[in-house]
């Protein structure tokens, strides 16, 4: 048996021995695991330093603390997420308990990427702990130091439940091989593509959140100082390495060169005159990538560095001006620090050239007109969109994290990876009386049993305006429909898609044949009452 096989092997045994169902066990595992990144945080640092030359600070503000919130939430909301959550019933199932259980999946393979190694690979994690799971951990090998750090994780978590399996593409490939009860990818669209197709041997669900090219337009209205100052940060931060990005820029020609100009200063202040004896920039993974975006730049025009240095992975923060959508920087998700400037005529055409393209996991939009905002919204798909700033939509753990179409499937971040490594299940408890609320349904079919299918099955209950009433005046009618059968003299029921409520109480004409008491339980009853005295 493989190192592959073995692990989710266990990871099944120890799953199916039912330890993870108590939430206890989960806030134990979450909490442990928020251990391991804050007793590890020396070793996370150094391996993330080695990795992607990144800062002790920046992996604290970019990996660790978005992960440790993640963590936090869930704890705090693990009771509340995995309660059943009651829903909207039917007429027929007015009496009967109907609501959504969240349950666990069963095994999840986490397969992480190299570019936060640490958020990408564990907040998943967080999600799959959280809904009971176990799991197999396969950490990007690209990142190589940071998955060795990974390696120490079941020292932290149960390790017969949390597997961690290291390697490069053979070792991915032997373990998409097995059964899990979901994926969870993240890395580009060319393998998740062959993730997918490796699931669906086995019918299982994935998530693939995969990346592609974030547009970022600006317009001409709006503070091109405060738009260069944020769309560098989110740029050249980890050195364009990034999914979410801006991968691009579109503008109209007449503010090109002021858009230059303010990227320029901002590199400046940012990362100084000399970003490459900088401590704050970083450098490109590897060789394979360093040589890659290179050779992006040739064909187009730098108007902002260009240059590069292979022996250390260095490539300066660039910018690229008067791009042609052929060129070959156009091609392909950037992922370095390379920002090609696109001219446009205007909001239409940028529109027009994003809709020509993929839908991206990211779009960015500057504009003080809340109009042209609104239009780019509306006439346009992608994963996130964001307004008058870059990146900080990932920060929002109610807002879900993911893809549209080739830029991926699937959701995460708070309740949304609870909910997307769960099951939800549907439940409805009935009681074994009220025998003859059935009988609408059972044969023979006939006119009047469809009438009353249409009431009972197509009128919307608003519960929390009638709860009372409704119920007083629904085990009436159901009542009087068990016991009179349809014998009755003046209501026909005409389910137009009008609340029953109102329905009831517009039937004057039954209503005022009677001695009606004014109250709203008796105003439902009444007709009921009425129609079967
Ligand atoms: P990568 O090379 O680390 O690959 C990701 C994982 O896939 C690794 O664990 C690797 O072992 C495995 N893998 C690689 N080739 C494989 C193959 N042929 N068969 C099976 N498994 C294989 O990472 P990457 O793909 O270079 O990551 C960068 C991409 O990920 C970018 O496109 C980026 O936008 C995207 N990304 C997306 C998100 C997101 O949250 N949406 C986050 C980070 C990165």
């Amino acid at each position: 048996m493989s190192r592959e096989q073995l692990a989710v092997q266990k990871a099944r045994e120890a799953f199916l021995t039912g330890i993870s169902k108590p939430l206890e066990y989960r806030i134990k595992q979450l909490k442990n695991l928020k251990r391991f990144i804050t007793e590890r945080a020396t070793d996370i640092s150094e391996a993330l330093r080695k990795d992607l030359y990144k800062s002790e600070n920046a992996t604290q503000m970019f990996e660790i603390i978005g992960l440790e919130g993640e963590i936090n939430l869930a704890v705090s909301k693990l009771a509340e997420w995995a309660a059943p959550r009651p829903v909207n019933k039917n007429l027929l199932t007015i009496s009967d308990d109907v609501y959504i259980q969240p349950e666990p999946l069963g095994v999840v393979l986490v397969i992480g990427a190299w570019n936060y190694p640490i958020a990408v690979t564990l907040q998943p994690l967080v999600g799959a702990i959280a809904a009971g799971n176990a799991a197999v951990v396969k950490p990007s090998e690209v990142s190589s130091h940071t998955a060795k750090v990974m390696e120490l994780l079941p020292h932290y978590l149960d390790p017969e439940m949390y597997q961690v399996v290291t390697g490069g593409v053979p070792e991915t490939q032997e373990l998409l091989k097995q059964r899990f009860d979901h994926i969870f990818y993240t890395g580009n669209s060319t393998v998740g593509k062959l993730v997918m197709e490796a699931a669906a041997h086995h019918l299982t669900p994935v998530t693939l959140e995969l990346g592609g090219k974030s547009p970022c337009y600006i317009d001409k209205n709006c503070d091109i100082r405060i738009a260069c100052r944020r769309i560098t940060w989110g740029k050249y931060m980890n050195c364009g390495q990034t999914c979410i990005a801006p991968d691009y820029i579109l503008c109209e020609s007449s503010i090109q060169d002021q858009v230059i100009n303010e990227i320029q200063k901002c590199i400046q202040e940012f990362y100084t005159n000399d970003p490459k004896s900088f401590a704050d920039y970083g450098r490109i993974i590897n060789q394979r990538h360093f040589k890659r975006i290179m050779a992006l730049i040739e064909g187009s025009s730098v108007a902002i560095g260009g240059d590069g240095d292979e022996s250390e992975c260095y490539i300066a923060p660039t910018v690229l001006r008067d791009v042609k959508s052929g060129s070959k920087v156009m091609q392909e998700e950037i992922f370095g620090p390379i920002l090609p400037i696109i001219t446009v005529n205007g909001l239409k055409e940028a529109i027009q050239f994003i809709n020509e393209r993929e839908k991206p996991l990211a779009l960015y939009i500057f504009s003080s007109s809340s109009k042209v905002i609104k239009q780019m919204i509306s006439e346009t798909s992608s994963g996130a969109l964001l307004a008058n700033d870059c990146l900080v939509h990932f920060t929002i753990s109610d807002l879900p994290f993911g893809g549209v179409g080739n830029s991926g499937t699937g959701r995460y971040h708070g309740k949304y990876g609870f909910d997307q490594l769960s099951h939800l299940r549907s439940c409805l408890i009935k009681k074994l009386n009220m025998e003859g609320v059935n009988r609408i349904r059972y044969p023979p079919h006939t006119t009047e049993k469809l009438r009353w299918a249409r009431v009972f099955l197509l009128k919307q209950v608003n519960l929390a305006r009638w709860r009372q009433m409704a119920q007083v005046a629904l085990l009436a009618a159901l009542a009087a429909f068990v016991v009179k059968g349809y014998k009755g003299t003046c209501i026909r029921p005409e389910p137009d898609g009008t609340d029953i409520t109102d329905w009831f109480m517009q039937s004057h004409d039954v209503c005022s044949q009677s001695q009606v008491i004014h109250t709203s339980v008796q105003k439902g009853a009444c007709v009921v009452m009425q129609r079967y005295k």
